[in-house]
């Protein structure tokens, strides 16, 4: 048992309580939704870029804890970074959401966010935690 698995409720609760990065970005250069029909989660989100760097994203909308805790900490993992790198961290988490990639201690730029990977003991839940970093990718990319 990892660390990471035991902190997945306290993490998401916290997260969704106290949410980093929640609000709107007036005049960003990038926005995508996310939404999943199963639970209703809806989630926005916003960039703002400084040449090829994140200088600045937000997240809003509706969402189950999940969701949005998720979203919380995929802005704490990409903010200040190169679009390239954000975008490559965003396929690594999806990796491990989704098992296609199991060894997650070789991802320790994601440290914080691996809690998250407790989601996997709840196949139901996944695509709440897959949607903002599906979101994230279909931001950069447009
Ligand atoms: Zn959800």
């Amino acid at each position: 048992m990892h660390d990471w698995q035991e902190l997945y409720q306290e993490v998401i609760l916290e997260h969704n309580r106290n949410p980093q990065n929640f609000g709107v970005i007036s005049a960003p250069d990038r926005v995508a939704r996310g939404y999943n029909a199963n639970c209703g989660d809806d989630i926005c989100l916003f960039l703002k870029l400084s040449g090829n760097e994140i200088e600045e994203i937000k997240f809003s909308g509706e969402g189950c804890a999940i969701s949005r805790a998720s979203a919380s900490l995929l802005t704490l993992a990409v903010e200040k970074l190169p679009k390239s790198q954000a975008q490559q961290r965003a396929e690594e988490m999806l990796a491990l959401l989704t098992g296609k990639k199991q060894d997650a201690d070789s991802v320790p730029c994601l440290r914080s966010q691996l809690p998250l990977l407790g989601v996997r003991k709840f196949p139901m839940r996944i695509k709440c935690a897959t949607l903002p970093w599906h979101a994230l990718l279909e931001a950069l990319a447009n």
